[in-house]
């Protein structure tokens, strides 16, 4: 007659393997959430003296620990990632050339930091290579002091390209009240980052306009900057000249040419 496992409850056969405890029996299953072999003579002998109360209890703490292990290496991994972060983002702080918003431009690293925040929880980090440009985003109006009230509202100018200006995006529109002042700045990924400097309305005499249009005026530049070195980086092809030259010298060399030619090739060469 077959008898069941006082732990799991499952049926135990005549001829299957079992673990007596002092209050019954146990499967080999079981005993091998255990780490029990039937097999063993010691584990045998562990089991019998263990109660089905004992057992369960044990299969409860292996259970636990083996899930808590699993929690814990996730734990870890948290840890490392956020360890891994905070040694870049100090890094970037230590060498940071222009902060705005959440991205630090570092002219050491070549490198731009786009920080972890409520709305990103993943860091980025650009090249320089990686920019294309960016667009001021100018949103405002003209206020007619007779009347003291708001008209014409010009919004949505756009400008792309070098030198841009707030003066430029609103085609020489003076503002006497701006509602946006913000950049987009663009990746060769196809991303957008958006910094905004003004996003309530705000007088343009005011202190908080004055110190957000420097802050833009800087950034733009800077990426302008950075667009165009990476382009010349890009175009001019240092490589291709010296081997030109070797090519030259090598004519000089076997008579084909003569120095004055090999001089004045040169220079145009190497731009002198
Ligand atoms: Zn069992």
């Amino acid at each position: 007659m077959a008898k069941n496992c006082a732990i799991c409850g499952n049926a135990i056969g005549l001829i299957d393997s079992r673990f007596k405890l002092t209050d019954g029996l146990m499967c080999s299953h079981c005993g091998k959430k255990l780490g029990l072999s039937t097999f063993s003579i010691s584990a045998v002998e562990q089991a019998s003296k263990m109660s089905s109360a004992d057992v369960k209890e044990q299969i409860n703490t292996v259970g636990l620990s083996f899930f808590q292990n699993i929690k814990d290496e996730k734990k870890k991994d948290k840890e490392a990632d956020l360890i891994r972060y905070e040694s870049i983002l100090k890094e970037f702080n230590n060498n940071s050339s222009v902060v705005a918003g959440n991205l630090i431009f570092s002219d050491s690293q070549k490198e731009i930091l786009l920080k972890k925040s409520l709305f990103n929880r993943v860091y980025k980090i650009y090249q320089y290579t990686d920019l294309t440009g960016c667009k001021p985003i100018v949103h405002g109006s003209e206020q007619k002091k007779h009347h003291g009230i708001t008209r014409a509202l010009v919004g949505g100018a756009l400008l792309g390209g070098a030198g841009a200006i707030v003066g430029a995006v609103t085609g020489g529109k003076k503002f006497s009240v701006i509602n946006e002042l913000s950049l987009d700045i663009f990746f060769r990924d196809n991303s957008t980052q958006h910094i905004s400097y003004i996003s309530t309305e705000t007088k343009t005499d005011s202190f908080t306009y004055r110190e957000s249009e420097k802050q833009l005026n800087f950034l733009v530049n800077k990426i302008n900057s950075i667009v165009s070195d990476s382009t010349v980086e890009k175009t001019v092809q240092p490589n291709n000249q010296v081997d030109n030259l070797r090519e030259l010298k090598m004519l000089l060399d076997d008579g084909i040419i003569t120095q004055a030619d090999f001089d004045t090739k040169k220079k145009q060469l190497l731009g002198l």
